[in-house]
């Protein structure tokens, strides 16, 4: 059993580490303040970025990706993810994957732009009546001579307001249990299709969600993704690696949270003695190491059997477990350590606040913890016990 990182791997990381802490973490006080970076900004720390190779790490070299394993995405993500997702997010471009399935004309107008970061793409799934249930979205398309005209209402869809174009689910066909429900790409500006309410969220500051509003949205056929009816299966197809990517999202800002309570822990001075010195502290300190190094862990492990290829069945359940655990793990430790804080832990201008008000949302994306359970239990019903 060989535990040991490639070395070009872990040079990588290195020199994100370094992006990271020179050009994203300084940062983080304005996104906080204003929601969001001022476009130079914004626009100048993204070139640096796709210099660096960090654009679409999933997509392959021949559409302009970077073409990494899951191992090395996991990997980079995790050093990304120590700073706070409004900074990295805006900056380090990532197509959704789900554009792979991008005909010839279609990769000219999405594909490509995304890949390379010139356009952002926002993926439009849930609905006010919708969210674990994804299956049962309401947004109907219907076929009128050569194009589709879409009515519906989309909500929490990340970048939303900023999106160049939508990937949106709709279904076009009620009455079939297995092709119900197509995708189609909708640009801002194509009439009938507008922003509707922006919201305001408990964190990531930066990293905004809207409503989408379809108001007889009138697309031609050639903006259909993929086949007719099968949208859905496009979407899960894209579950597996996000809940993956996910609880990757979470190792870094717990490995940083830890980082900061030992540090703390060393100089916060009471009763005349570091408060490290008191075991009450230590035990918390401890538990976090364990939450770290196991989630750590098992998703380093579901990357690299991902690289190799093994049962896609068994990758969805151990990938509802990493997303499950991880998520759950990062809450635990954001809680420990802004206890060990005190009260300097609640005040808004420290990354513990800002941490724990953020890591709420991981364990309700990508598959509640509920619905990942789920999934992970029938997988083991099904399956039984993954090695
Ligand atoms: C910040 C943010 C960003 C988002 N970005 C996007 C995006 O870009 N695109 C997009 O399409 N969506 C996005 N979402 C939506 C997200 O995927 C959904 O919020 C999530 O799937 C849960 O759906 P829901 O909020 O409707 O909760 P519900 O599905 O209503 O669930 C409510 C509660 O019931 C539980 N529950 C539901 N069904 C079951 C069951 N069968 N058994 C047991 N418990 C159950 C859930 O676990 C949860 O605890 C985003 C959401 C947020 C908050």
């Amino acid at each position: 059993m060989d535990f040991s990182l490639p070395e070009d791997l872990v040079a990588f990381r290195t020199e994100v580490r370094r992006f990271v802490d020179t050009e994203l973490i300084p940062h983080e006080d304005y996104v906080e303040e204003h929601d969001g970076l001022p476009d130079d900004v914004k626009n100048d720390l993204k070139k640096k970025a796709v210099a660096l190779g960090l654009n679409s790490m999933d997509m392959p070299e021949e559409v302009g990706g970077q073409g990494s394993g899951l191992l090395a995405q996991v990997l980079v993500t995790e050093e990304l993810s120590r700073a706070l997702p409004g900074v990295s997010s805006s900056v380090v471009p990532e197509a959704s994957n789900i554009l792979m399935a991008c005909n010839r004309q279609q990769r000219e107008r999405f594909l490509y732009p995304t890949v390379r970061g010139d356009k952002q793409d926002c993926f439009a799934l849930t609905e006010p009546e919708t969210g674990s249930d994804a299956a049962g979205i309401k947004t109907r398309a219907v076929k009128e001579a050569d194009s589709w005209v879409i009515n519906g209402r989309k909500r929490f869809i990340s970048h939303g307001d900023s999106a160049d174009f939508a990937i949106v689910f709709a279904v076009t066909d009620p009455e079939s249990e297995t092709d119900r429900i197509t995708a189609f790409l909708v640009e801002k500006g194509t009439p009938g299709f507008s922003i509707g309410q922006l919201h305001k969220t408990m964190g990531h500051r930066g990293y905004r969600q809207a409503e989408l509003v379809f108001d007889d949205c009138r697309v031609p056929d050639g903006n259909i993704l993929g086949e007719v009816g099968k949208g859905f299966d496009l979407a899960r197809d894209w579950l597996r690696n996000g809940r993956i990517m996910t609880a990757a999202r979470c190792l870094g800002p717990m490995a940083r949270l830890i980082d900061e309570a030992l540090e703390w822990s060393k100089q916060r001075v009471q009763f005349g003695e570091p408060i490290g010195n008191y075991q009450a502290i230590q035990l918390m300190l401890a538990d976090c190491a364990m939450d770290l190094y196991a989630a750590r862990m098992m998703t380093y492990n579901v990357a690299w059997d991902t690289d190799q290829g093994s049962d896609f069945r068994v990758l969805n359940g151990k990938a509802s477990a990493v997303k499950v655990f991880a998520s759950e793990a990062l809450g635990r430790v954001a809680d420990r350590v802004l206890q060990i804080f005190g009260g300097t832990g609640y005040m808004n201008e420290v990354f513990v606040e800002r941490a724990y008000r953020n890591a709420r949302i991981e364990r309700i994306w990508e598959g509640t913890s509920e619905i990942n359970r789920l999934v992970l239990a029938r997988n083991m019903l099904k399956l039984g016990m993954f090695t």
